[in-house]
């Protein structure tokens, strides 16, 4: 890719925060691939698409780094979960075999697994050494009659960011209008509504959650004609030009998706999420006022009450046992504020979010929906998390996965909200299920033994707290372990 190329998706004009500095639209620096580069960036984005063999051209290294990261699922075919790879060598690099080995790697994939397309994903040895990715990609294709689409994102041209908006770039460029979709299906038009075209851009169906999203917009009439990328097919990418509107979910990462299908389609685009009644409902109610059919608007009124009075009668009974519960959020983005509105619809109090990937509009809501003297925390170590939960007093730590170890070497209850997690949340019935898993977390047996000092750690209770300090400080304090030797021990940990 030339640098023309990728100053052009670093200058992404849809996106209103091009010009400051926390947009994802931030100049690569030496480090910013830290947490996740180009090609990282890139596999993620497009993994999801089920039927697609992906194969990753490069040393085996950069396939592990990010295979099956994302804990996306797929209702029918499960070709992406093979991982594919040149695994080029030294040997490669120094006899200038890495064209051949990726020739033959389509062709393998081809035949073994006959997928409607192959994506091929360029990463930095192949790079540096000059492959001529799309030139072998395209002798490819036109050898086995199968669509085979380079992904030119190697890791050194920026950050994960950056490599999702190239895979986004490689979708509208080589596969977006090459099919048209298929006939509205007899049942949904038996039912007597007009079927209206969607897609979701930036929904992964993580944990499956979209599927609590999707019998809703059925019911609506609404046919989502692609996800991309959560339980998406290749065929399903290729239509995605005929959508009356498109919605981008919880994240800017592939803005530029939805810009040039407004600029080549002119297709309208909005941005809403599915975490929480009240977001949920608003994203419900942007399609329909998009799409501008009175009835169908009428009819996602009906819809919005029906479910909003189930949901709420269902979660009353947890309400009690989470309400005034202090929660301390850690996550990116859009998340930052999207799930702060979830917590609060369960009558929780988010004291303290993370905001280090956080947009200046992310920001705002945060401050509409907390106040302006909102704890925002824009580092994200050890030891400043752990002294946030103590000097806020929380309760809960919900942050992705790599916060787990902080939280229970601290002993302090830990939710994974990132997209390693094992739950849905998404919709109103993902909202019972994120409900069940705080209060399995908070009310878990687990953290009181865990409080108690060891018995083998200390001698009779008389002389207990006299002399053993875990006992005394266990009595003492609210946090399980006195903070500073959590922070300590978390923050060796984390070095
Ligand atoms: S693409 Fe480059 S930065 Fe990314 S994992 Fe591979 S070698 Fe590392």
């Amino acid at each position: 890719m030339k640098a023309k190329d990728i100053a052009e998706l670093l200058d992404e004009p849809a996106c209103e925060h091009n010009k400051k500095e926390k947009s994802g639209c931030a100049k690569p620096k030496p480090g910013a691939t830290d947490g996740g580069c180009a090609f990282d960036g890139a596999q993620i984005a497009l993994l999801p698409i089920a039927d697609v063999a992906h194969i990753v051209h490069g040393p085996i290294a950069c396939a592990g780094s990010s295979w099956d990261n994302r804990g996306t699922r797929s209702s029918g075919p499960t070709l992406y979960r093979i991982g594919m790879t040149t695994d080029l060598t030294e040997q490669d690099v120094i006899m200038g075999r890495g064209e051949k080995r990726l020739f033959h790697a389509i062709k393998q994939a081809i035949e073994e697994y006959q997928p409607p397309a192959v994506f091929v994903y360029n990463t930095c040895v192949p790079a540096l050494m000059g492959d001529d990715v799309d030139a072998v990609c395209k002798a490819a294709g036109d050898r086995w009659g199968v669509p085979v689409v380079p992904i030119d994102a190697a890791g050194f041209y920026g950050t994960k960011n950056l490599g999702n908006r190239i895979a986004g770039d490689a979708m509208v460029r080589y596969v977006v209008g090459t099919r048209e979709p298929d006939p509205v299906p007899v049942e949904a038009a038996a039912r007597g509504v007009p079927v209206y075209d969607v897609n979701l851009v930036g929904e992964y169906n993580i944990a499956g959650e979209f599927w609590y999203v999707l019998p809703l917009l059925e019911e609506l009439g609404i046919r989502v004609l692609c996800t991309l990328s959560g339980d998406a097919r290749f065929r399903e990418v290729q239509t995605m030009h005929r959508a009356r509107v498109n919605m981008m979910v919880c994240s800017k990462a592939m803005i530029n998706v939805a810009r040039q299908l407004q600029e080549r389609f002119g297709t309208p685009w909005f941005e809403g999420s599915f975490y929480g009644i009240t977001d949920t409902s608003q994203a419900l109610r942007d399609f329909a006022r998009v799409i501008g059919d009175a009835d169908l608007i009428a009819r996602t009124e009906a819809l919005i009450t029906r479910e909003e009075t189930r949901i709420r009668a269902e979660l009353e009974p947890w309400r009690a046992r989470l309400a005034g519960k202090r929660v301390l959020l850690y996550t990116g983005g859009v998340k930052s504020w999207s799930v702060v509105s979830a917590l609060q619809d369960l009558g929780m109090k988010v004291v303290a979010t993370g905001t280090k990937k956080s947009t200046e509009e992310d920001k705002a809501r945060i401050r509409e929906l907390m106040g302006d003297d909102v704890k925002m925390l824009d580092e994200g170590s050890p030891r400043a998390l752990l002294q946030t939960v103590h000097d806020y007093r929380a309760d809960i730590l919900i942050a992705g996965g790599r916060n787990m170890y902080t939280a229970l070497k601290a002993r302090i209850p830990f939710l994974d909200i990132n997209q390693e997690r094992e739950f849905g949340y998404a919709g109103y019935q993902g909202m019972l299920e994120l409900v069940r898993q705080l209060a399995l977390t908070l009310e878990s047996p687990i953290w009181e033994a865990v409080r108690r000092p060891a018995p083998w750690d200390c001698r009779p209770q008389a002389e207990r707290l006299d002399t053993c300090p875990a006992a005394a400080s266990s009595a003492n304090s609210a946090l399980p372990t006195p903070l500073p030797a959590a922070v300590a021990s978390s923050s060796r940990m984390a070095s």
